[in-house]
Protein backbone atom coordinates (compact mmCIF):
# COMPACT_ATOMS: atom_id res chain seq x y z
CA UNK A 1 0.00 0.00 0.00
CA UNK A 2 1.18 3.33 -0.41
CA UNK A 3 1.80 5.72 1.66
CA UNK A 4 -1.80 7.91 1.62
CA UNK A 5 -3.37 4.97 1.96
CA UNK A 6 -4.06 5.67 5.60
CA UNK A 7 -5.66 8.89 4.81
CA UNK A 8 -6.99 7.50 1.80
CA UNK A 9 -10.94 7.07 2.06
CA UNK A 10 -11.36 5.32 -1.37
CA UNK A 11 -12.50 1.90 -1.42
CA UNK A 12 -9.50 -0.26 -2.42
CA UNK A 13 -10.20 -2.69 -5.73
CA UNK A 14 -7.32 -5.24 -6.10
CA UNK A 15 -5.94 -6.23 -9.15
CA UNK A 16 -4.08 -8.98 -9.73
CA UNK A 17 -1.47 -8.62 -12.05
CA UNK A 18 2.76 -9.75 -12.28
CA UNK A 19 5.21 -9.61 -15.33
CA UNK A 20 5.61 -13.51 -14.26
CA UNK A 21 2.26 -13.93 -14.53
CA UNK A 22 1.57 -12.21 -18.20
CA UNK A 23 4.70 -14.09 -19.45
CA UNK A 24 3.14 -17.50 -18.47
CA UNK A 25 -0.39 -17.06 -18.82
CA UNK A 26 0.48 -16.20 -22.16
CA UNK A 27 1.74 -19.53 -23.08
CA UNK A 28 -1.40 -20.80 -22.59
CA UNK A 29 -1.90 -22.64 -26.22
CA UNK A 30 -5.39 -21.53 -26.78
CA UNK A 31 -4.76 -17.35 -26.23
CA UNK A 32 -1.28 -16.87 -27.13
CA UNK A 33 -0.08 -13.53 -25.79
CA UNK A 34 -3.91 -12.81 -24.52
CA UNK A 35 -3.10 -11.85 -20.99
CA UNK A 36 0.14 -9.35 -22.47
CA UNK A 37 -3.22 -7.54 -24.62
CA UNK A 38 -5.47 -7.61 -21.46
CA UNK A 39 -2.85 -5.99 -18.67
CA UNK A 40 -1.51 -3.71 -21.57
CA UNK A 41 -4.49 -2.41 -22.77
CA UNK A 42 -5.31 -1.67 -18.90
CA UNK A 43 -2.70 0.22 -17.96
CA UNK A 44 -2.23 2.23 -21.20
CA UNK A 45 -5.63 3.32 -20.53
CA UNK A 46 -4.47 4.13 -17.07
CA UNK A 47 -6.68 2.09 -15.28
CA UNK A 48 -3.92 1.32 -12.64
CA UNK A 49 -3.40 4.70 -12.00
CA UNK A 50 -3.71 5.53 -8.06
CA UNK A 51 -5.85 8.92 -9.51
CA UNK A 52 -8.10 7.38 -11.87
CA UNK A 53 -10.84 7.24 -9.99
CA UNK A 54 -12.74 9.85 -7.09
CA UNK A 55 -14.41 7.00 -5.13
CA UNK A 56 -11.98 4.07 -5.73
CA UNK A 57 -8.52 3.18 -5.39
CA UNK A 58 -7.09 0.37 -7.63
CA UNK A 59 -4.78 -2.16 -5.63
CA UNK A 60 -2.18 -3.74 -7.71
CA UNK A 61 -1.10 -6.68 -6.00
CA UNK A 62 1.14 -9.32 -7.10
CA UNK A 63 0.71 -12.82 -7.17
CA UNK A 64 2.17 -15.42 -5.19
CA UNK A 65 3.01 -18.73 -6.76
CA UNK A 66 0.69 -21.94 -6.36
CA UNK A 67 2.10 -24.73 -4.19
CA UNK A 68 1.54 -28.21 -4.69
CA UNK A 69 0.05 -28.38 -0.79
CA UNK A 70 -2.83 -25.57 -2.39
CA UNK A 71 -3.38 -27.48 -5.55
CA UNK A 72 -3.76 -30.46 -3.74
CA UNK A 73 -6.92 -29.21 -2.15
CA UNK A 74 -8.74 -30.49 -4.69
CA UNK A 75 -6.66 -31.87 -7.67
CA UNK A 76 -5.86 -35.59 -7.01
CA UNK A 77 -1.72 -36.62 -6.31
CA UNK A 78 -2.06 -38.64 -9.53
CA UNK A 79 -2.81 -36.16 -11.84
CA UNK A 80 -0.77 -33.20 -10.15
CA UNK A 81 2.10 -35.75 -10.05
CA UNK A 82 1.98 -36.12 -13.64
CA UNK A 83 0.67 -32.89 -14.46
CA UNK A 84 3.76 -31.23 -12.69
CA UNK A 85 6.21 -33.60 -13.50
CA UNK A 86 6.52 -33.93 -9.58
CA UNK A 87 6.34 -36.34 -6.78
CA UNK A 88 6.10 -40.17 -8.02
CA UNK A 89 3.96 -39.55 -11.52
CA UNK A 90 2.66 -43.09 -12.32
CA UNK A 91 5.39 -44.74 -14.80
CA UNK A 92 2.63 -45.94 -17.04
CA UNK A 93 0.47 -43.38 -16.99
CA UNK A 94 -0.28 -41.93 -20.38
CA UNK A 95 -0.57 -38.13 -21.08
CA UNK A 96 -4.44 -39.39 -22.20
CA UNK A 97 -4.96 -40.68 -18.92
CA UNK A 98 -5.40 -37.23 -17.61
CA UNK A 99 -6.88 -35.52 -20.74
CA UNK A 100 -3.30 -33.75 -21.92
CA UNK A 101 -4.07 -34.46 -25.67
CA UNK A 102 -5.92 -32.31 -28.48
CA UNK A 103 -7.21 -29.02 -26.71
CA UNK A 104 -5.18 -29.57 -23.71
CA UNK A 105 -1.65 -30.57 -24.97
CA UNK A 106 1.47 -30.62 -22.77
CA UNK A 107 3.54 -27.60 -23.91
CA UNK A 108 6.99 -26.41 -22.36
CA UNK A 109 6.06 -24.08 -19.03
CA UNK A 110 2.88 -25.77 -17.93
CA UNK A 111 4.34 -26.58 -14.34
CA UNK A 112 4.73 -22.56 -13.78
CA UNK A 113 1.44 -21.53 -16.06
CA UNK A 114 -0.23 -23.67 -13.93
CA UNK A 115 1.49 -22.34 -10.17
CA UNK A 116 0.73 -18.68 -11.70
CA UNK A 117 -2.76 -19.20 -13.11
CA UNK A 118 -4.29 -21.11 -9.81
CA UNK A 119 -1.79 -18.68 -7.51
CA UNK A 120 -3.09 -16.02 -8.59
CA UNK A 121 -6.66 -16.52 -8.51
CA UNK A 122 -5.94 -17.60 -4.63
CA UNK A 123 -4.52 -14.34 -4.13
CA UNK A 124 -7.43 -12.79 -5.44
CA UNK A 125 -9.95 -14.56 -3.38
CA UNK A 126 -7.95 -13.98 -0.79
CA UNK A 127 -7.38 -10.10 -1.05
CA UNK A 128 -11.59 -10.26 -0.60
CA UNK A 129 -10.59 -10.57 3.27
CA UNK A 130 -9.35 -6.78 3.09
CA UNK A 131 -11.25 -5.28 -0.07
CA UNK A 132 -14.54 -5.81 -1.61
CA UNK A 133 -13.75 -6.59 -5.28
CA UNK A 134 -10.73 -8.36 -6.61
CA UNK A 135 -10.02 -8.95 -10.05
CA UNK A 136 -7.88 -12.08 -11.87
CA UNK A 137 -8.50 -12.09 -15.57
CA UNK A 138 -6.08 -14.80 -15.89
CA UNK A 139 -7.89 -17.06 -13.92
CA UNK A 140 -11.46 -18.62 -14.66
CA UNK A 141 -10.70 -21.81 -15.71
CA UNK A 142 -13.98 -23.95 -15.47
CA UNK A 143 -13.45 -27.01 -17.62
CA UNK A 144 -10.75 -28.49 -15.27
CA UNK A 145 -11.59 -31.53 -13.29
CA UNK A 146 -10.35 -32.86 -10.62
CA UNK A 147 -8.21 -35.84 -12.41
CA UNK A 148 -8.25 -34.14 -16.22
CA UNK A 149 -7.47 -31.38 -18.24
CA UNK A 150 -10.27 -30.04 -20.16
CA UNK A 151 -11.39 -27.11 -23.31
CA UNK A 152 -7.98 -25.94 -22.43
CA UNK A 153 -8.47 -25.98 -18.89
CA UNK A 154 -5.73 -27.76 -16.79
CA UNK A 155 -6.39 -26.54 -13.27
CA UNK A 156 -9.56 -25.46 -11.65
CA UNK A 157 -8.84 -22.33 -10.06
CA UNK A 158 -12.46 -21.10 -9.69
CA UNK A 159 -12.91 -24.45 -7.92
CA UNK A 160 -9.99 -23.55 -5.69
CA UNK A 161 -11.09 -20.49 -5.14
CA UNK A 162 -15.03 -21.17 -3.72
CA UNK A 163 -13.01 -23.69 -1.12
CA UNK A 164 -11.15 -20.98 0.49
CA UNK A 165 -13.99 -18.59 0.28
CA UNK A 166 -16.09 -21.42 2.01
CA UNK A 167 -14.20 -20.79 5.16
CA UNK A 168 -14.41 -16.89 5.43
CA UNK A 169 -16.84 -15.39 7.92
CA UNK A 170 -19.81 -14.83 6.46
CA UNK A 171 -21.12 -11.04 5.88
CA UNK A 172 -23.54 -9.18 8.56
CA UNK A 173 -26.79 -9.25 6.96
CA UNK A 174 -29.78 -7.44 7.40
CA UNK A 175 -31.78 -10.55 7.82
CA UNK A 176 -29.60 -11.70 10.64
CA UNK A 177 -30.23 -9.68 13.05
CA UNK A 178 -33.45 -11.23 14.26
CA UNK A 179 -31.67 -14.59 15.43
CA UNK A 180 -28.28 -13.52 16.44
CA UNK A 181 -27.08 -16.79 17.20
CA UNK A 182 -27.57 -17.60 13.94
CA UNK A 183 -25.20 -14.66 12.54
CA UNK A 184 -22.67 -15.94 14.93
CA UNK A 185 -22.56 -19.48 13.70
CA UNK A 186 -23.77 -19.79 10.17
CA UNK A 187 -21.01 -20.30 7.63
CA UNK A 188 -20.43 -18.25 4.60
CA UNK A 189 -22.47 -18.74 1.29
CA UNK A 190 -20.49 -18.72 -2.24
CA UNK A 191 -22.13 -18.32 -5.13
CA UNK A 192 -20.56 -18.88 -8.62
CA UNK A 193 -22.17 -17.10 -11.56
CA UNK A 194 -20.44 -17.87 -14.75
CA UNK A 195 -21.46 -15.55 -18.38
CA UNK A 196 -18.94 -17.56 -20.66
CA UNK A 197 -20.40 -19.12 -23.51
CA UNK A 198 -20.21 -22.61 -22.64
CA UNK A 199 -21.28 -24.14 -19.56
CA UNK A 200 -19.38 -24.23 -16.65
CA UNK A 201 -18.76 -28.17 -16.02
CA UNK A 202 -15.96 -28.60 -14.24
CA UNK A 203 -17.02 -25.97 -11.16
CA UNK A 204 -20.98 -27.30 -11.86
CA UNK A 205 -19.44 -31.26 -11.17
CA UNK A 206 -16.79 -30.35 -8.86
CA UNK A 207 -20.06 -28.77 -5.87
CA UNK A 208 -22.88 -31.27 -7.37
CA UNK A 209 -24.98 -32.95 -4.89
CA UNK A 210 -27.98 -34.73 -6.23
CA UNK A 211 -31.08 -36.01 -4.41
CA UNK A 212 -33.81 -37.66 -5.42
CA UNK A 213 -36.61 -35.05 -3.53
CA UNK A 214 -34.61 -31.82 -3.26
CA UNK A 215 -38.53 -30.01 -2.99
CA UNK A 216 -38.46 -32.07 -0.06
CA UNK A 217 -34.87 -32.02 1.49
CA UNK A 218 -32.41 -30.96 -0.44
CA UNK A 219 -28.63 -31.03 0.52
CA UNK A 220 -28.06 -31.26 4.10
CA UNK A 221 -24.42 -31.08 4.87
CA UNK A 222 -21.82 -27.80 4.03
CA UNK A 223 -22.05 -27.73 0.45
CA UNK A 224 -25.25 -25.95 0.67
CA UNK A 225 -22.94 -23.26 0.88
CA UNK A 226 -22.28 -22.91 -2.29
CA UNK A 227 -24.41 -22.55 -5.57
CA UNK A 228 -23.30 -22.40 -9.01
CA UNK A 229 -25.05 -20.64 -11.96
CA UNK A 230 -24.28 -21.29 -15.59
CA UNK A 231 -25.79 -19.06 -18.42
CA UNK A 232 -24.54 -20.75 -21.69
CA UNK A 233 -25.08 -21.77 -24.86
CA UNK A 234 -25.84 -25.62 -25.40
CA UNK A 235 -27.02 -27.58 -28.71
CA UNK A 236 -26.08 -30.84 -29.77
CA UNK A 237 -22.45 -31.60 -30.41
CA UNK A 238 -21.11 -28.37 -28.42
CA UNK A 239 -19.08 -28.17 -25.95
CA UNK A 240 -19.08 -29.45 -23.25
CA UNK A 241 -21.77 -32.46 -23.15
CA UNK A 242 -23.06 -32.14 -19.37
CA UNK A 243 -26.38 -34.04 -17.91
CA UNK A 244 -26.14 -30.60 -16.15
CA UNK A 245 -26.57 -28.05 -18.92
CA UNK A 246 -30.34 -27.92 -18.85
CA UNK A 247 -32.90 -25.84 -17.26
CA UNK A 248 -34.56 -27.11 -13.84
CA UNK A 249 -37.11 -29.55 -13.84
CA UNK A 250 -41.04 -28.24 -13.13
CA UNK A 251 -42.15 -28.98 -10.28
CA UNK A 252 -44.28 -31.91 -11.42
CA UNK A 253 -41.04 -33.67 -13.08
CA UNK A 254 -39.60 -34.03 -9.04
CA UNK A 255 -42.18 -35.61 -6.81
CA UNK A 256 -40.43 -38.40 -4.72
CA UNK A 257 -42.55 -40.92 -7.23
CA UNK A 258 -40.57 -39.60 -9.95
CA UNK A 259 -37.33 -40.21 -8.53
CA UNK A 260 -35.55 -38.00 -10.70
CA UNK A 261 -32.02 -36.26 -9.20
CA UNK A 262 -31.37 -32.90 -8.98
CA UNK A 263 -29.75 -30.18 -7.48
CA UNK A 264 -31.40 -26.83 -6.51
CA UNK A 265 -27.49 -25.61 -5.57
CA UNK A 266 -26.56 -26.87 -9.53
CA UNK A 267 -28.06 -24.37 -11.84
CA UNK A 268 -28.33 -23.63 -15.42
CA UNK A 269 -29.73 -21.45 -18.15
CA UNK A 270 -29.28 -22.67 -21.37
CA UNK A 271 -29.58 -20.67 -24.96
CA UNK A 272 -29.67 -20.70 -28.67
CA UNK A 273 -27.49 -19.59 -30.71
CA UNK A 274 -26.94 -15.94 -31.34
CA UNK A 275 -27.77 -15.24 -27.57
CA UNK A 276 -27.88 -11.28 -27.64
CA UNK A 277 -28.51 -8.32 -24.46
CA UNK A 278 -31.69 -8.51 -25.38
CA UNK A 279 -31.82 -12.50 -24.36
CA UNK A 280 -29.57 -11.49 -21.32
CA UNK A 281 -32.03 -8.51 -20.32
CA UNK A 282 -34.80 -10.97 -20.59
CA UNK A 283 -32.91 -13.91 -18.44
CA UNK A 284 -31.61 -11.35 -15.52
CA UNK A 285 -34.70 -11.43 -13.21
CA UNK A 286 -33.90 -14.88 -12.84
CA UNK A 287 -30.67 -14.35 -11.92
CA UNK A 288 -31.42 -11.79 -9.62
CA UNK A 289 -34.13 -14.29 -8.17
CA UNK A 290 -31.69 -16.88 -7.36
CA UNK A 291 -28.99 -14.02 -6.02
CA UNK A 292 -31.86 -13.13 -3.66
CA UNK A 293 -32.79 -16.57 -2.77
CA UNK A 294 -29.80 -17.44 -2.32
CA UNK A 295 -28.28 -14.91 -0.34
CA UNK A 296 -25.12 -14.87 -0.72
CA UNK A 297 -21.87 -13.36 0.97
CA UNK A 298 -19.07 -13.68 -1.68
CA UNK A 299 -19.79 -13.70 -5.28
CA UNK A 300 -17.62 -15.14 -7.84
CA UNK A 301 -18.18 -14.33 -11.66
CA UNK A 302 -16.70 -15.84 -14.35
CA UNK A 303 -16.70 -13.15 -17.14
CA UNK A 304 -15.44 -15.60 -20.29
CA UNK A 305 -16.03 -13.04 -23.00
CA UNK A 306 -16.85 -16.11 -25.81
CA UNK A 307 -20.06 -15.04 -25.86
CA UNK A 308 -19.75 -11.66 -27.37
CA UNK A 309 -20.35 -11.00 -31.11
CA UNK A 310 -17.54 -11.70 -33.46
CA UNK A 311 -15.59 -13.97 -31.06
CA UNK A 312 -13.84 -16.40 -33.31
CA UNK A 313 -14.41 -20.17 -31.25
CA UNK A 314 -11.60 -21.44 -30.66
CA UNK A 315 -9.43 -22.71 -33.08
CA UNK A 316 -10.35 -27.28 -32.46
CA UNK A 317 -13.15 -27.99 -34.24
CA UNK A 318 -15.67 -29.70 -32.00
CA UNK A 319 -15.42 -26.42 -29.67
CA UNK A 320 -17.93 -23.32 -30.78
CA UNK A 321 -17.73 -21.33 -33.66
CA UNK A 322 -18.78 -18.23 -32.56
CA UNK A 323 -22.01 -19.08 -31.76
CA UNK A 324 -22.62 -15.16 -29.59
CA UNK A 325 -23.92 -11.98 -30.18
CA UNK A 326 -23.50 -10.56 -27.19
CA UNK A 327 -22.41 -6.70 -26.84
CA UNK A 328 -19.51 -5.36 -24.68
CA UNK A 329 -22.19 -2.32 -23.92
CA UNK A 330 -23.54 -0.56 -26.53
CA UNK A 331 -25.27 -1.19 -29.98
CA UNK A 332 -24.30 -0.11 -33.18
CA UNK A 333 -24.04 4.10 -33.47
CA UNK A 334 -25.42 4.44 -30.04
CA UNK A 335 -22.98 5.24 -27.42
CA UNK A 336 -25.16 4.50 -24.02
CA UNK A 337 -24.92 1.70 -22.16
CA UNK A 338 -27.69 -0.96 -23.12
CA UNK A 339 -29.56 -3.25 -20.67
CA UNK A 340 -28.95 -7.14 -21.04
CA UNK A 341 -24.95 -5.90 -22.43
CA UNK A 342 -22.25 -7.54 -20.15
CA UNK A 343 -20.18 -4.37 -19.02
CA UNK A 344 -24.88 -3.62 -17.92
CA UNK A 345 -24.18 -7.28 -16.05
CA UNK A 346 -21.71 -6.35 -14.37
CA UNK A 347 -22.53 -2.80 -13.29
CA UNK A 348 -25.80 -4.86 -11.56
CA UNK A 349 -23.38 -6.90 -9.77
CA UNK A 350 -21.21 -5.09 -8.71
CA UNK A 351 -23.77 -1.70 -7.70
CA UNK A 352 -26.28 -3.93 -6.15
CA UNK A 353 -25.79 -6.57 -4.95
CA UNK A 354 -24.77 -7.57 -1.73
CA UNK A 355 -21.31 -9.09 -0.94
CA UNK A 356 -17.97 -9.07 -1.94
CA UNK A 357 -16.77 -9.97 -5.51
CA UNK A 358 -14.16 -11.97 -7.30
CA UNK A 359 -14.28 -11.06 -10.83
CA UNK A 360 -12.25 -13.69 -13.43
CA UNK A 361 -11.69 -14.35 -16.61
CA UNK A 362 -12.24 -17.60 -18.52
CA UNK A 363 -12.94 -17.82 -22.91
CA UNK A 364 -12.67 -15.14 -25.03
CA UNK A 365 -10.20 -15.64 -28.57
CA UNK A 366 -10.46 -12.55 -30.05
CA UNK A 367 -7.65 -11.11 -28.20
CA UNK A 368 -8.36 -8.01 -28.84
CA UNK A 369 -11.62 -8.31 -28.04
CA UNK A 370 -11.20 -9.69 -24.59
CA UNK A 371 -8.49 -7.21 -24.10
CA UNK A 372 -11.34 -4.37 -24.72
CA UNK A 373 -13.99 -6.44 -22.46
CA UNK A 374 -12.17 -6.83 -19.65
CA UNK A 375 -10.54 -3.67 -19.36
CA UNK A 376 -13.91 -1.97 -19.90
CA UNK A 377 -15.21 -4.07 -16.77
CA UNK A 378 -12.09 -2.89 -14.32
CA UNK A 379 -12.82 0.52 -15.08
CA UNK A 380 -16.71 -0.59 -14.60
CA UNK A 381 -15.48 -2.10 -10.55
CA UNK A 382 -13.24 1.95 -10.37
CA UNK A 383 -16.79 3.29 -10.64
CA UNK A 384 -15.53 5.19 -13.91
CA UNK A 385 -16.57 3.55 -16.79
CA UNK A 386 -14.74 4.48 -19.65
CA UNK A 387 -16.96 5.81 -22.37
CA UNK A 388 -17.61 3.33 -24.80
CA UNK A 389 -16.55 5.40 -27.68
CA UNK A 390 -13.06 5.56 -25.96
CA UNK A 391 -10.27 5.67 -28.54
CA UNK A 392 -7.35 2.64 -28.06
CA UNK A 393 -4.62 4.58 -26.66
CA UNK A 394 -2.16 4.75 -29.90
CA UNK A 395 0.78 3.78 -27.70
CA UNK A 396 -1.00 0.52 -27.10
CA UNK A 397 1.76 -2.55 -28.63
CA UNK A 398 -1.19 -3.83 -30.32
CA UNK A 399 -3.05 -0.56 -31.96
CA UNK A 400 -3.16 -2.42 -35.25
CA UNK A 401 -5.10 -5.04 -34.41
CA UNK A 402 -7.72 -2.97 -32.96
CA UNK A 403 -9.32 -2.13 -36.34
CA UNK A 404 -11.34 -1.21 -38.17
CA UNK A 405 -13.09 0.72 -34.72
CA UNK A 406 -9.99 1.59 -32.72
CA UNK A 407 -12.58 1.96 -30.37
CA UNK A 408 -13.51 0.38 -26.94
CA UNK A 409 -16.44 -1.21 -27.41
CA UNK A 410 -17.65 -4.34 -28.98
CA UNK A 411 -21.00 -4.21 -30.63
CA UNK A 412 -23.72 -6.71 -31.52
CA UNK A 413 -23.65 -8.36 -35.34
CA UNK A 414 -25.73 -9.40 -37.62
CA UNK A 415 -26.22 -12.77 -36.07
CA UNK A 416 -29.52 -13.67 -35.45
CA UNK A 417 -30.50 -14.14 -32.02
CA UNK A 418 -32.25 -17.42 -32.49
CA UNK A 419 -33.95 -17.17 -28.54
CA UNK A 420 -36.51 -14.93 -30.19
CA UNK A 421 -37.13 -16.19 -33.65
CA UNK A 422 -39.62 -18.71 -32.37
CA UNK A 423 -43.22 -18.15 -31.51
CA UNK A 424 -42.81 -20.11 -29.10
CA UNK A 425 -40.03 -18.26 -27.32
CA UNK A 426 -42.30 -15.77 -24.48
CA UNK A 427 -42.91 -19.91 -23.83
CA UNK A 428 -39.45 -20.33 -23.26
CA UNK A 429 -38.78 -17.41 -20.99
CA UNK A 430 -42.28 -18.57 -18.95
CA UNK A 431 -41.16 -21.62 -18.54
CA UNK A 432 -37.84 -20.93 -17.37
CA UNK A 433 -39.22 -18.20 -14.53
CA UNK A 434 -41.66 -20.71 -13.76
CA UNK A 435 -38.88 -23.64 -13.03
CA UNK A 436 -36.78 -21.26 -11.24
CA UNK A 437 -39.48 -20.02 -8.96
CA UNK A 438 -40.08 -23.09 -7.35
CA UNK A 439 -36.32 -23.83 -7.28
CA UNK A 440 -35.78 -20.27 -5.51
CA UNK A 441 -38.06 -21.22 -2.85
CA UNK A 442 -37.00 -24.22 -1.94
CA UNK A 443 -33.24 -22.06 -1.56
CA UNK A 444 -34.85 -19.80 0.50
CA UNK A 445 -36.88 -22.70 2.65
CA UNK A 446 -33.14 -24.38 3.63
CA UNK A 447 -30.97 -21.53 3.02
CA UNK A 448 -28.11 -22.38 5.67
ZN1 LIG B 1 -15.82 -20.62 -23.18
Amino acid sequence: MNSNSATDSRAAIAYIVSTDLIKWSSLLPSNPKRSLFVHTLVKDLELLSPSYSATRRIRVVRPRTATYEDLEVYHSKEYLNFLLGEGEPDPDALPEDFGLEDDCPLFPGLNEYVRAVAGATLTAANALKLVDVAICWDGGRHHAQKARASGFCYVADCVLAILILKRFPPMPQARDTPDKSSANTRKARVMYLDLDVHFSDGVSQAFYQPTTTPAIKPRTNSNRQVLTLSIHHTSPGFFPASPLSGLPPSLSEVTPASNRSFDPYTLSIPLNRGLSSQTYRAIWPIVERVKDAFDPDYIVVQCGVDALAGDPGSSTEFKSVGVGNWSLGGRTGVSEVEEGSLGWCIERVLSTWQGKKLLLGGGGYHSPNAARAWAYLTSIALDKPLHLDTGIPLTHDEFPLYGPSFTLDVPPGNMEDLNWDREEESQFLRDAKERFEWVCKVLEMHRL
